[in-house]
């Protein structure tokens, strides 16, 4: 991303002011060298890490056929949470092998899908999980890889809804009820259909430290060391999860990619010698908002402008909360940019709003920018994890086009919806 001589904003290659013109707005806008970017540098850590290494893309950052065929691209495995986001990755030609299966609630239509399509890693988040996979796997004459998900008690420093591996929290098997060592045993007695791979533990989002990796790898490699001397089963591998930060605004520092892998495989190689392993578990990252939220830029076009003198200076956007629920959920803060005049110095304070018939549809509470006028063009930066995905079609509107950008060309990967498209779903019955 970058600025053009005439203050326009690139991003790929390609002019934001031009790309609104040419696929309309709100656009969802994604830079491809980016992406490949952020995915090289896991690669790149991994083979400094003296155990092996994956990582997994969390496809519910931004699930798509052309994003998960670009991180397929760049060696990345791929986490889904449900038939759509299995189905999208098949489809991208992601082999079942290089899937994980994940979430608190799998179907049994979903764990059949995963067994059918040699799902690679299925990673079980509770006694009915379980159980209803021995169930299925035995039944298939299939044998099933999984992880267990483990809910350590670790406390990230993040937002509420997105720390989850506290003690009150809905994922995963306590370590200190011994729920988890239960469900150890109960996996170990299924091995005609069940293969234990290891434990997973994902702290949480949004993070900027390192501790609380090492925290988690500490627990783990504990728990396989108990695991190991109770049972003569010593687990291979250990998933850190997700949790990578990303900067939305200038405040925000996230540490590179490449530091946090290098602590987190130093923590794991300590962890292993201090609770006596005598090899190295392969260490696994599910990594979703640091592939591909910085590579993500929203544009908007400016369609009305209300100054309330001495309250607020409302400037309301084409989109909002339908197509970013970020703000509405989390209170997220977000960098808004003039598109055609990046270089503008700030002039006063603005809140830039969406067009739902919602007081909390916000995009940005109190932007201190140049006063952007009816027509221009805002873009939002550091949209590209958890905006497209988490759309609604609120009040009916059609979720933005996404497109993908490099080298001065831009590629549809995703279509705005038209009005037949919006009402495709609705039946109307023959009696009304
Ligand atoms: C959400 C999630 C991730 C990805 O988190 P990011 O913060 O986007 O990296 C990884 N693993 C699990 C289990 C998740 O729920």
């Amino acid at each position: 991303m970058g600025v053009a001589d005439n203050g326009h904003l690139m991003i790929g290659g390609c002019d934001a002011v031009e790309l609104a013109k040419t696929y309309g707005t709100p656009l969802y806008v994604m830079d491809e060298a980016r992406i490949r970017s952020n995915c090289r540098q896991f690669q790149l850590a991994f083979k400094e890490l003296p155990m092996p290494a994956r990582a997994y893309y969390a496809s519910k950052a931004q699930s798509n056929l052309a994003i998960a065929r670009l991180v397929y691209t760049e060696g990345m495995y791929m986490d889904c949470v449900s038939a759509g986001e299995m189905y999208t990755a098949l489809q991208a030609g992601v082999p079942g092998q290089r899937l994980a299966l994940h979430g608190n609630l799998k179907t049994r239509d979903e764990l059949m899908m995963a067994l059918e399509n040699d799902v690679g890693q299925i990673i079980v988040d509770g006694f009915d999980d379980l159980t209803l996979l021995i169930e299925l796997a035995r039944a298939a004459g299939k044998k099933a890889s999984i992880l267990l998900r483990l809910r350590p008690g670790i406390d990230a420093h993040t937002h509420q809804s997105i720390q989850t591996a506290t003690l009150d929290c809905k994922f995963g098997f306590s370590l200190y009820d011994g729920a988890a060592m239960k469900a150890v045993r109960m996996a170990l007695e299924a091995q005609d259909c069940i293969e234990l791979m290891g434990l997973h533990c994902h702290i949480g989002s949004q993070i900027f430290e390192t501790q609380p990796y090492a925290l988690a790898a500490d627990s783990m490699c504990e728990f396989i060391a108990q695991i190991g001397r109770d049972t003569g089963t010593w687990l291979k591998t250990i998933n850190l999860g997700g949790g990578f930060g990303v900067a939305y605004t200038p405040q925000d520092d996230p540490l590179p990619i490449a530091y946090m892998v290098r602590c987190a495989g130093e923590a794991v190689v300590q962890a292993a010698s201090k609770h006596g392993l005598d090899y190295l578990p392969q260490i696994e990252f599910e990594p979703g908002r640091c592939i591909v939220g910085d590579a993500g830029v929203t544009l908007y076009t400016v369609g009305a402008d209300k100054d309330v003198p001495g309250v607020r200076h409302y400037v309301a956007l084409d989109g909002g909360m339908a197509d970013n629920p970020r703000v509405a959920l989390y209170g997220s803060v977000y960098t808004p940019l003039i598109a055609n005049r990046v270089r503008d110095a700030a002039d006063g304070h603005y809140a830039l709003v969406g067009r739902c018939c919602e007081s909390g549809d916000v995009l940005v509470k109190d932007a201190c920018m140049p006063a952007p006028k009816v027509g221009e063009v805002v873009a939002l930066m550091t949209t590209g994890a958890y905006h497209a995905s988490m759309a609604s079609q609120y009040n009916r509107l059609a979720n933005p086009a996404a497109v993908l950008v490099k080298d001065g060309k831009a590629r549809l990967i995703s279509k705005r919806p038209t009005l037949d498209d919006i009402i495709a779903y609705d039946r109307l019955p023959e009696d009304l």
